[in-house]
């Protein structure tokens, strides 16, 4: 049987969660808490704040971005629901673009013609670790004066033109859910770009108080200063986070090997699409994912790999064709690729630590598939 996801583990772990524990600070903000903090900042160079989720994470960049009932957010249609529920949830309306079929991105060609005099942010969702093109939208949103939200929940690591996702935009969005390649349970992270915002999400984190500057000694006592809700993870899951984040490079590495393994023996079958990884970006190779002739293709081919014991998985119904996605947005030009894309799409098994002759096998399966 292979499995389509077996959640990270490196070993030190159970080390790490009973070192929190015998720290007697299991609450937020302790020892792992801090250690992770350390290590992104050397890493890609700038702060961040852990969450307990991605979907947290752009909770809080809505807030941040002060977005407001009637205002207008930009965002494909081909991604995950946190994507839209944090811009709904403070009562925007979304407006989805179609994606390009090469990278399952958003088309930064098509942002500028869905933007009106309501519009306040972009969301770019950088699929499979894949970067969006990222120059393009950031011209966009400074001469729009927009945000940039980067949904980076699957970019940990990747890099756009040398710089990583998630510190390009006004803020950046990671999550560490456990099919992730990062893993604290459920947990996330947001990287916020100006200081000045940066101390408000501290207050938001905390419920609303400014309890991060009395504990560095700025005020004598903390209080309720500012809208809030509790954003800020167990010190347990920190450490759990803490551990992978040791051997980030070695993660990254394997799965990386997994994926050219995998691009290698099926670059040949014609019946299939690779995905593709544009000069600009990196990639973390969160994903491994084919693309077949159409939905009944796909069906057929699930089944048959099921049958051999190997799951795959396919994912995202375009927002704008689920019912929350008609109530809450429209989709501004032609539907050219989001539905049509988004039906072909497999997602083959992909994680660190996937055997080389399992991935083998995934190959010779689909080829037998095709009967080549
Ligand atoms: C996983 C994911 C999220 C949500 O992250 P959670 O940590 O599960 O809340 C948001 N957006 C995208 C694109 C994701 O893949």
């Amino acid at each position: 049987m292979i499995s389509f996801n077996v959640p990270p583990f490196v070993g030190k772990e159970k080390e790490y969660i009973i070192k929190a524990i015998e720290n007697k600070k299991i609450c937020g903000d302790g020892e792992f808490t801090k250690k992770c903090n350390q290590w992104f900042l050397k890493k890609i160079g700038s702060k961040i704040l852990l969450t307990t989720s991605g979907t947290d994470a752009l909770e809080m960049a809505a807030i941040l971005s002060e977005i407001e009932p009637g205002d207008e957010v930009i965002m494909p249609s081909y991604t995950f629901s946190s994507t839209a529920n944090a811009f709904i949830l403070r009562g925007a309306k979304l407006v989805f673009v179609d994606i390009r079929p090469d990278t399952m991105n958003i088309d930064e060609s098509l942002i500028e013609s869905a933007i009106t005099d309501k519009t306040k942010a972009i969301v770019p969702v950088h699929y499979a670790g894949i970067s969006c093109e990222m120059d393009r939208i950031m011209d966009i949103a400074n001469r729009y004066h927009l945000k940039v939200i980067e949904d980076a929940a699957q970019g940990v690591m990747s890099k756009y033109k040398g710089r990583y996702l998630g510190t390009i935009g006004d803020f950046g969005c990671y999550s560490f859910h456990e099919t992730k390649n990062y893993s604290m349970g459920e947990g996330g992270g947001i990287i916020i770009k100006y200081p000045k915002i940066y101390e408000r999400g501290e207050i938001i984190r905390e419920k609303g108080t400014d309890r991060s500057r009395f504990l560095r000694g700025q005020v004598d006592k903390y209080t309720w200063v500012d809208m809030g809700s509790s954003y800020l993870p167990s010190d347990i899951n920190a450490a759990h986070l803490y551990a992978q984040l040791e051997v980030a490079e070695e993660i990254n590495n394997d799965r990386l090997k997994s994926w050219n393994l995998y691009y290698e023996n099926l670059k040949d079958v014609k019946q299939i699409d690779l995905p593709t990884v544009p000069e600009s970006c990196e990639h973390n190779a969160h994903m491994f994912y084919i693309k077949v002739k159409d939905i009944n293709e796909r069906t057929n081919l699930i089944k048959f790999l099921k049958e051999k014991e190997i799951t795959t998985v396919f994912h995202y119904i375009p927002l704008h064709s689920a019912p929350a996605g008609i109530k809450y947005g429209r989709f501004n030009g032609e539907d050219k690729y989001t539905t049509k894309e988004s039906e072909r799409l497999l997602r083959l098994p992909m994680y660190y630590g996937l055997k080389e002759e399992d991935i083998l096998k995934v190959c010779g399966e689909i080829k037998n598939f095709y009967k080549i």
